[in-house]
């Protein structure tokens, strides 16, 4: 399946209007961001409801993605959660659907119940969230190669410990790295910093934005992808433009050097 590597998230859009986040939604999928990523969590089911009505009538464009919280991720409550999801996005599978993030039912009896979902045609494939590159190794072990899609965790530029080792873990394993809140989930780069300076003044260099020179950062190489959550239209207008936008090895390291990775740490950072 291809899928474009900036996508949208629909974190907390339970909290704007509804209106204006469907047509949010609509504007990103009809320029190019088809790849859209919600949860059973988010906003209690409200959010998936609110995705259902995006993208109705449109929905052989978007590659649609949701999640089963842990608690829900035994054999049987996954295969009920995901008819409940199914359900409230009004549609009949999903595209990729995964273990928000690692919990306490055997990774075995969730991996059954996705690759029973897998057969019945109610989900097309399946991955994880939040999952360091120990566990991501535990589940493709478990799981066999080619079967874990994707592995989606926190990236951005004040954020980059996946580089130390769960990047080069997912090239490896052949599993797509998504970045979650690539912009920091609201704490984008003061421009007016040093660091900030950087990325205006590449910007400016590219006639581009300084958030797409970000996003076009993160996705600089495979097996990399973002989703930005954005409920305006001309934000999400903005954020599409950043899938042409490509960075030279220059101003690659002059954002690395802005933004360095820090020390490597136990684990991997979430929300
Ligand atoms: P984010 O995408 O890093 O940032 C969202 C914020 O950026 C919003 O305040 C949005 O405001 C603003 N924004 C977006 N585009 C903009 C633009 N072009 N110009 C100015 N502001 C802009 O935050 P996020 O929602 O935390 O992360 C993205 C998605 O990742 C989530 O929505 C969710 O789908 C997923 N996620 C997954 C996990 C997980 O555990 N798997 C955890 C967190 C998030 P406006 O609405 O005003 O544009």
């Amino acid at each position: 399946m291809e899928v474009p590597i900036i996508g949208q998230g629909t974190w907390l859009m339970e909290r704007a209007d509804p209106k204006a986040c469907v047509r949010a939604l609509q504007q990103g999928i009809a320029s190019g961001m088809t790849h859209i990523d919600t949860a059973e969590v988010y906003g209690d089911g409200a959010v998936e409801d609110l995705v259902g009505r995006a993208v109705a009538k449109r929905r052989d464009k978007v590659f649609l993605v949701s999640k089963v919280i842990p608690s829900n991720a035994s054999r049987r409550g996954t295969l009920a959660a995901c008819n409940r999801t199914l359900r409230r996005l009004n549609t009949d599978y999903l595209d990729c659907y995964l273990l928000h993030w690692p919990g306490t039912h055997p990774l075995g009896d969730t991996v059954g119940a996705f690759e029973e979902l897998v057969h019945s045609g109610k989900i097309r494939s399946w991955g994880v969230s939040n999952f360091d590159e120990n566990q991501l190794e535990s589940i493709v072990d478990l799981a066999g190669r080619g079967r874990v899609a994707c592995n989606q965790v926190l990236y951005h530029l004040g954020e980059r410990a996946i580089e130390h080792a769960l990047l080069d873990k997912c090239r490896e394993l052949k599993v797509a790295l998504v970045g979650y809140s690539p912009y920091g989930s609201g704490a984008f780069p003061d421009l007016d910093s040093e660091s900030g300076r950087v990325l205006s003044e590449i910007a400016e260099e590219l006639g581009a934005t300084a958030r797409q020179v970000a996003l076009a950062f993160l996705t600089r190489k495979a097996p990399l992808f973002v989703i930005p959550k954005s409920t305006k239209v001309s934000h999400v207008r903005e954020n599409a433009k950043a899938g042409k936008l490509e960075l030279s090895n220059r101003d690659q390291n002059r954002i690395a050097d802005a933004f360095p990775r820090g020390s490597r740490r136990a684990g991997i950072p979430t929300l």
